[in-house]
């Protein structure tokens, strides 16, 4: 997959994008990220990115020309006069990163990780020019609700939550098929090394090697976590006629919880 970033700050992207699992993943062809500075693509002496709001009130919007600019010299390959409808002429998604976008899931990181292509729009200041919205972008994505100063690391978010589904990319294949939200449900807990530690002892499935126990004992843990987390997912989640008996068993525990505490309103 080919990764390009249009932003007014490309340096905040090389420390994060060279270590780890991004820095194999692209050192192994499976991932390249092109950052692209929109101030290169801004015209006179002085570049100009981003001017005061029409209609007054503070901060500062960024121009459409230079964005405009960098996307069509690289992802448009047409030069045309009138002013057709650049969405259909685009090599890629063009996602600008906003906090009025639809909310980022790993959901819509599975579908990203299926393109060969994406190219992410960073905004800053008060944001992009609504022309850039209008006529340029193909789709918009928050990574949550809250307000950042700028794309950048919205972007980061979604090139790592993506690059990590490319096949291969974790090294163990089948590595995040697990993961919590991949399957619908919260992952369970991990242990690892010192088998006790302080007294405090891993669950002795997770050492009897017995293959179906241990997988057992994962699913029944994700289901419990989710059910004490996030029993929001268990409305969606793809659910098994033995998940749905372990459910059961929860709710009965859970009740029986309650009662002990006199807290049973039923
Ligand atoms: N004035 C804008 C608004 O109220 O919607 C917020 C602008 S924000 C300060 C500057 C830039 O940061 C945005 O254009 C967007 O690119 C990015 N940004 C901020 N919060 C974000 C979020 N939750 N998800 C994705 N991008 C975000």
């Amino acid at each position: 997959m080919h990764i390009d970033i249009f932003t007014l700050f490309p340096a905040m992207f090389p420390g994060y994008l060279n270590e780890s699992i991004l820095k194999r993943a692209q050192e192994m062809g499976k991932l390249s990220v092109a950052v692209h500075n929109i101030r290169d693509y801004a015209q006179g002496k002085h570049r100009v990115t981003d001017e005061p709001p029409f209609g007054g009130g503070g901060g500062m919007v960024l121009k459409p020309e230079p964005i405009f600019a960098a996307v069509e010299s690289l992802l448009i390959n047409h030069q045309s006069d009138k002013y057709e409808d650049l969405r259909l002429m685009i090599k890629s998604p063009l996602i600008l990163m906003s906090p009025q976008g639809r909310p980022f899931t790993q959901a819509i990181a599975q579908e990203l990780a299926q393109q060969e292509r994406l190219a992410l729009l960073c905004g800053r200041y008060e944001g992009v020019d609504e022309r850039v919205r209008q006529h340029l972008v193909t789709d918009e994505i928050s990574i949550g609700d809250y307000v950042l100063t700028g794309g950048e690391l919205a972007a980061m978010v979604v090139v790592d939550a993506v690059a990590r589904l490319l096949p291969g990319a974790l090294g163990a294949e089948g590595a995040a098929d697990c993961d919590s939200h991949a399957t619908g449900l919260l992952e369970g807990p991990h242990y690892t090394k010192p088998a006790v530690f302080r007294e405090w002892a891993v669950p002795d499935v997770l050492r009897s090697g017995h293959a179906a126990n241990i997988a057992r004992w994962r699913r029944e843990q994700a289901l419990r976590r989710t059910w004490q987390r996030r029993p929001d997912l268990l409305l969606t989640a793809v659910l098994t006629e033995t998940d749905k008996a372990y459910l059961a068993v929860l709710a009965e525990e859970e009740a029986g919880v309650l009662v002990e505490k006199g807290e049973d309103k039923s």
